[in-house]
């Protein structure tokens, strides 16, 4: 059994990045015209871009802990283009117009990330080389085929996503079983917390506050309350995503799932020849129990995995980002699908809270009326939809007519969870569903019916 004792409990990405930058408290009162609540991607994008666009605007971040704390410093690094919901998902509600927009954007985002990275100079190890979603049983691989005819039934082109038969897939990386893969260009490799280091920094050069360890305890029509006094504000953004529970106005409107990840120590040259993972794509599989893994730059595997529980009233709290059950799955799963590396050293473990609405749609809400916004709700892929939701925020704050204040997501509203213990017992029964379909369909080779029937009733 893996043991722990001498594992990092910090992010890989921490080792890498100044661990945090200094800035202050909020003092007792402050007037600003825009105050933006969370300092993640979310936040800081918002903040980049509305100071692009008008530079004498005086903008403020409250943070509750330090710069890029949450989801945002701790992620699997993925800069992908992809929603958590699909192109034809998107279209059965939207329209096939709306989904196709959607999508077109969120492709866009990739360049646009890249393009400001370089002007900017922040250095946070961005590769763009694809992401596989390999087939790990021959169920998976007939299900992720039929995704596949549907998102191009729907309108996504093959250049964007193609599949791979089985003899293809050692064209990216070796993977000890596989049906065939899609494969899609649209996914970069970065390293989260450095991104969002250097965001921070770019926006302290343009002179914009930022306020830690300021947590905000209420936002009232321009009136944002905080440990320390208040902030008056003619415009408030909320960007507290999986901790968003906390805060009234976003009470019951996402629920926090954790996710959590291991790193291995930098293979040796023989165990990376093995992998053969040659142009560091991400790679994830077809289960319905969530993975993912990066190769970084150094030749470490950054893998992670969903499963962790769901803790009663939406909690979320420090200790909750260990839990070693959930830790030595995605160990078992990285000698499963690399068994060359299954007996790499793990150096670092951790999680976090990802934001889930109740129906994974995530939104771009202006009320201005209350003079408050609020972007967010990604699933799991919120590391390019931060950027391109900002971007829409700011193009409706400001009035332009753009393509991106014509995406689906504008003023979504998904409907609350559950009160407890339903809460606590849809979203529990979910997470213990996916694995136990998973692992049935895996040694039966057959689709569970009831099992799945009930999980797609929950979901
Ligand atoms: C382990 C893990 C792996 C993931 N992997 C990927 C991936 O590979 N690719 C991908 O696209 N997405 C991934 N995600 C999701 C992605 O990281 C998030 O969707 C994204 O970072 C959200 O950014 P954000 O700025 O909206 O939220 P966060 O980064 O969570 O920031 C919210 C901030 O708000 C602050 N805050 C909260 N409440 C208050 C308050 N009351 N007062 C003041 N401040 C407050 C928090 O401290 C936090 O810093 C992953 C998430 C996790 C947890």
């Amino acid at each position: 059994m893996t043991s722990f004792e001498s594992t990092s409990t910090y992010p890989l990405w921490h080792d890498s990045a100044a661990r945090q930058l200094a800035f202050e408290n909020a003092p007792a009162h402050a007037e600003v015209d825009v105050a933006i609540v969370g300092a993640g991607l979310s936040g800081l994008w918002s903040a980049y871009y509305l100071s692009s666009a008008e530079p004498s605007l005086r903008i403020a971040i409250l943070e509750a802990r330090h710069v890029g704390f949450g989801a945002s410093g701790r992620n699997g690094g993925w800069c992908s283009g992809f929603f958590p919901l699909s192109v034809s998902e998107l279209a059965a509600v939207y329209g096939r117009d709306a989904a196709l927009l959607a999508y077109e954007e969120s492709f866009a985002t990739l360049p646009e990330i890249e393009q400001v990275l370089r002007r900017e100079g922040i250095d946070c190890g961005w590769h763009q080389g694809g992401t596989i979603q390999s087939a790990s049983t021959a169920l998976q691989g007939e299900r992720l085929q039929r995704a596949l005819e549907q998102q191009h039934a729907s309108g996504l082109g093959v250049g964007d996503a193609e599949w791979l038969p089985s003899g293809r897939v050692s064209e990216h990386i070796s993977i000890a079983e596989t049906h065939g893969a899609i494969y899609s260009r649209h996914c970069a490799t970065i390293n989260p917390y450095q991104l969002v280091i250097g965001l921070a920094q770019v926006l302290h050069q343009r002179d914009v506050t930022i306020w830690q360890n300021t947590v905000v305890q209420s936002i009232d029509n321009g009136v944002v309350t905080h440990r320390h006094g208040r902030v008056v504000a003619k415009q408030v953004i909320q960007a507290t995503e999986g901790y968003s529970h906390s805060i009234t106005q976003t009470k019951r409107r996402i629920v926090p799932l954790y996710s959590l990840m291991v790193a291995t120590e930098p293979l040796d040259a023989q165990t990376l020849g093995a992998l053969g993972w040659r142009n560091r794509a991400t790679f994830n599989d077809g289960g319905q129990m969530v993975i993912y893994a990066q190769l970084t730059p150094d030749g470490r595997i950054a893998f992670g995995g969903r499963g962790a529980p769901y803790h009663y009233g939406s909690r979320v709290r420090e200790r909750f980002d260990l839990d070693d059950q959930t830790h030595r799955r995605i160990v078992a799963a990285i000698a499963q699908h690399f068994p060359a590396a299954a007996q790499a050293r793990i150096t670092h473990r951790w999680g976090g809270p990802l934001a889930v609405p109740r129906d994974w749609t995530p939104t771009v809400m202006l009320e201005r009326a209350h003079k408050y916004a609020r972007i967010g709700g990604y699933v799991g892929d919120g590391v390019a939809a931060t950027n391109l939701f900002a971007r829409t925020l700011v193009d409706l704050l400001l009035e332009r007519q753009t393509s991106l204040t014509q995406l689906p997501f504008i003023n979504h509203c998904s409907p609350r969870w559950e009160p407890e213990p339903l809460r606590f017992l849809g979203v529990n029964s979910l997470i213990a569903l996916s694995e136990s379909i998973d692992s049935y369909e895996s040694s039966h080779h057959k689709v569970p019916k009831l099992r799945t029937k009930i999980f797609e009733a929950l979901l």
